[in-house]
């Protein structure tokens, strides 16, 4: 089970290199998905490696000068990875549009790497409008011309249900593990967690469902730790919080039972249908995702983050909530006043955590998430039947 767990951790901290060992040994092509909304399943039919592109750990310098400082780290780490050419083992890159400064970056790296094809496909933002599924059904179409032109493959629709049915699996067991955290069966910590799905964002998805079925099969139940505090994580859109940051969560004292983070729930949450036809299978489980787990940079009518946050922590018996906010994350800034409010109105605690590519000062953090432990305990004492099991 280490050995396994080490093996995605290993992916997660190097999503490149393995990307680059999986090229050399298989001579597929490499396709970079940016977050968070295009499946890869089609380009998988094709018999390509779908990757999300990840941030990575190094300081933006040469890319400084091509982006506004006043862009989340993830965009910043983005154009600087492309401008040191670590761009290269990607054929192709699968850009969406979901917010303002990924535009941006879509723009600096087609100006700075022009002979890298681009396909850049738009998923409309309004999900329930009357246009969006027929407007979808053409976005996934376009994306499967365009992935047969890439690759000179063309796609059968056998194809695309064996993919879709492998995707599934993995999402699946993933959620599994989920379960199991949340009922308590198993110890794993967030950065394992984190580890876990975002490797699935990474290997080629038969070898990673292998190795989760490998973890699933050898898991030792065992109760939890005793910390002090169950916690629920949210946010963190299109990028993993740094590793150090869940760690230190868990040194004050939290236990993360859940989470709607990108590189976690939100990634695994909603399979698509494996009957019928493929792209309206694609379409519906695009449209309809963000009604189980909101997404700030999609509008549903009357859907609001906050009452599912309010619903998924009381499910979770999380005591407290801890946000992730990526620094000058627009679409999430946009919603917190509202979560902030809703919170506070059911007595249930929150942290807000902003993050930085450059990394966060964990001593004075260290600090802010020792008395938020100390206030969720108390709140949990004062009233621990009106809290464990209670439905919002
Ligand atoms: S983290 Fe926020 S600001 Fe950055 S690309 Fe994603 S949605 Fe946009």
């Amino acid at each position: 089970m280490e050995n396994i767990l080490a093996r995605f951790a290993q992916v997660a901290a190097r999503p490149l290199d393995y990307a680059k060992q999986w090229k050399q040994e298989t001579g597929g092509r490499v396709i970079g998905i940016f977050p968070m909304h295009f499946p890869g399943e089609l380009a998988y039919a094709a018999g390509a490696l779908p990757m999300v592109v990840q941030e990575d750990d190094e300081p933006v310098t040469i890319g400084q000068s091509q982006v506004f400082s006043f862009y989340c780290g993830y965009n910043r780490s983005l154009i600087d990875q492309a401008l040191r050419g670590e761009f290269d083992v990607l054929d192709a890159i699968l850009f969406g549009d979901h917010c303002v400064q990924l535009l941006g970056t879509a723009d600096v790296i087609r100006a700075h790497l022009p002979t890298k094809p681009i396909l850049f496909n738009q998923l409309c933002s309004i999900l329930d409008a009357d246009w969006a599924m027929e407007e979808t059904r053409g976005t996934f179409r376009q994306l499967w011309t365009e992935l047969e032109t890439l690759t000179g493959t063309k796609i059968e629709e056998a194809s695309v249900h064996t993919s879709i049915r492998l995707f599934n699996c993995n999402r699946s067991l993933i959620r599994r593990l989920y379960d199991l955290r949340r009922t308590g069966e198993i110890e794993l910590s967030a950065r394992n967690m984190q580890h876990i799905v975002k490797s699935s964002m990474v290997m080629d998805k038969a070898q990673h469902t292998a190795l989760l079925e490998q973890l699933l099969s050898g898991l030792v139940h065992a109760a939890p730790k005793a910390r002090t505090v169950r916690v629920f994580l949210s946010g963190h859109m299109c990028h993993a919080p740094k590793p150090a940051l869940l760690d230190l969560f868990e040194d004050c004292g939290c236990t993360v039972v859940d989470d709607d983070l990108y590189t976690g729930f939100r990634f695994i949450f909603a399979d698509i249908d494996e009957t019928g036809s493929p792209v309206d299978a694609l379409a519906s489980w695009y449209l309809t995702r963000s009604q189980k787990v909101p997404c700030p940079t999609r509008a549903v009518k009357g859907l609001d983050w906050e009452q599912y946050l309010l619903d998924a922590v009381a499910q979770s018996r999380a005591q407290g909530l801890i946000i992730l906010m990526a620094k000058f994350c627009e679409p999430h800034m946009f919603f917190y006043p509202e979560i902030k409010e809703a919170f506070e109105k059911h007595g249930i605690p929150h942290l807000l955590v902003e993050t930085e590519h450059e990394g966060v000062a964990l001593e004075s953090l260290k600090t802010r998430v020792d008395a938020f432990v100390e206030v969720v305990g108390r709140r949990a004492a004062a009233a621990p039947v009106a809290r464990i099991g209670a439905t919002v």
